[in-house]
This record gives C-alpha cells, sequence and structure tokens, in this order.
C-alpha cells in the first residue's frame, strides 16, 4: 500500500508509522528523519536545513522533493511506503501526485491523525529519542515504557536526547506553520476521495486499530474503484 500519515508534530505519526513498518513490511520514508541525518552528516544540503528545521520552518521544496524523488527511486519502495512528514504543503502534495502519475502508482490511503493542541504540546515535551538505536519514546504519556526499555543496539537502558526543535519556541512555530501550511492538505485529498481521518488520542495499540481500520476501508474503496 502507499500511505500518506497526516497530522500535527506529535500527533504520532512516526510512532504509527513504525508499528506499520512491522506490520506490513513495508518502510517508512520520514523527510524528518532524511534531512535529520543530512544535518548529522554535514552535507550542503543539510546545512541549507539547518536553519529552517531550527526555526521550525519548512525546508525549501526542492531540497525536500529532490530527497523524496530519490527514495522513491529505491528498490524497496516498490511494494508500498509510508509517507511521514511528508507532503507538508499544496506544492510538495501536487508534485507527489505528479511524481506518482508518472509511475502508475497512485496513493492508496491517506489518515488523517487527529489530536488535539493540548494534548499535541505536551507529548511533544515529552518526547525523547535515543542516541544509539533511534527509537522514539515519551516520558509524559508511556514514562514506564521508555524506563523499561532496553535499546536493542546496546542491551543497556537508552540513552535518551531531546530533539533540538522539540523546544516550546519551535514548536509554537511548528504548529502554526501546520495549521497555515498543512492542513489545506486535508481538502486537497477529501476531494480525490482519499481522505480519512482518525481519532488519534489514546493508548498507541488503540490508535493502531483505528488505523488499520482506516487503511481496510481504504483497500476495500479502492478495490471498488477498481471494479
Ligand atoms: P518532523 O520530524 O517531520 O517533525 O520534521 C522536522 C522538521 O524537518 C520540520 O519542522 C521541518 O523543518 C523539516 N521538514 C520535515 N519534513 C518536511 C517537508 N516535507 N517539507 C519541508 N520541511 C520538512
Amino acid at each position: 500500500m502507499r500511505i500518506v500519515l497526516l497530522g500535527a508534530p506529535g500527533s504520532g505519526k512516526g510512532t504509527q508509522s513504525q508499528r506499520l513498518v512491522e506490520r506490513h513490511g513495508i518502510p517508512q520514508v520520514s523527510t524528518g528523519d532524511l534531512l535529520r541525518a543530512a544535518v548529522a552528516k554535514g552535507t550542503a544540503l543539510g546545512l541549507r536545513a539547518k536553519e529552517a528545521m531550527s526555526a521550525g520552518r519548512l525546508v525549501a521544496d526542492e531540497i525536500v522533493l529532490g530527497m523524496i524523488r530519490e527514495r522513491l527511486a529505491d528498490p524497496d519502495t516498490r511494494g508500498g511506503f509510508i509517507l511521514d512528514g511528508f507532503p507538508r504543503n499544496l506544492a510538495q502534495a501536487r508534485a507527489l501526485d505528479a511524481m506518482l502519475r508518472e509511475v502508475g502508482q497512485p496513493l492508496d490511503a491517506v489518515v488523517q491523525m487527529d489530536v488535539d493542541y493540548g494534548e499535541l504540546s505536551r507529548r511533544i515535551s515529552g518526547r525523547r529519542t535515543c542516541s544509539d538505536c533511534g527509537r522514539v519514546v515519551n516520558l509524559l504519556t508511556t514514562p514506564a515504557e521508555a524506563e523499561r526499555e532496553l535499546c536493542p543496539k546496546t542491551g543497556k537502558p537508552h540513552r535518551l536526547f531531546q530533539r533540538p526543535d522539540d523546544n516550546e519556541a519551535t514548536v509554537a512555530e511548528r504548529l502554526k506553520v501546520y495549521e497555515q501550511q498543512t492542513r489545506p492538505l486535508v481538502d486537497h485529498y477529501r476531494d480525490q476521495g482519499l481522505l480519512r481521518t482518525i481519532h488519534a488520542e489514546g493508548p498507541v495499540p488503540e490508535v493502531e486499530q483505528r488505523l488499520e481500520a482506516a487503511l481496510a476501508a481504504s483497500r476495500a474503496s479502492a478495490a471498488t474503484r477498481r471494479d
């Protein structure tokens, strides 16, 4: 399946993508992760992206689209993919539509993950990443899990750090950018008949069930469209 997960920062796109990867064996394509890797490597592209990311603004479309085009040409995406954090504005959504039309592989589902504004800020402030395995845990929403789990890379407790753009000022800007530039994609995909919205608050396994139900409904309506 070719899936887009749409939602504000902190809505759980990354967490649910990782679960979909495990269950369906299709890769997660996160532009945030790709950009952070470029920043960490200190590539020319990373240097250009870093300033916008620290300020909570969107990185230039030309950079992000180049990265996506390259990633979607990798053979592991042939059986499908989960787009997490892309597209983030209308220009990116239209470019993606064109890219997929060219290869005859249109999207199967777009799921909007709906989370209350206050809950988003709370989740983001508790979010930590393991510097060894990259796993994202939450000290506020799932503290027991964050504490109990051992890092699969080191066998020791996770070494947790907070993303530099998860600070209060940057988060406020990221949420504003979401409202202004990303939320309009809801209409874009509704017009295409692809949009499903799920309530994305509550325990992770429950959100996962709602997501699976939405994907199953999308598969069923895609099959009806083809018949
Ligand atoms: P994320 O990990 O998805 O929250 O993304 C972190 C940051 O990377 C965002 O605040 C943006 O600065 C940048 N970014 C990620 N995806 C995109 C995108 N599709 N378009 C532009 N900037 C992006």
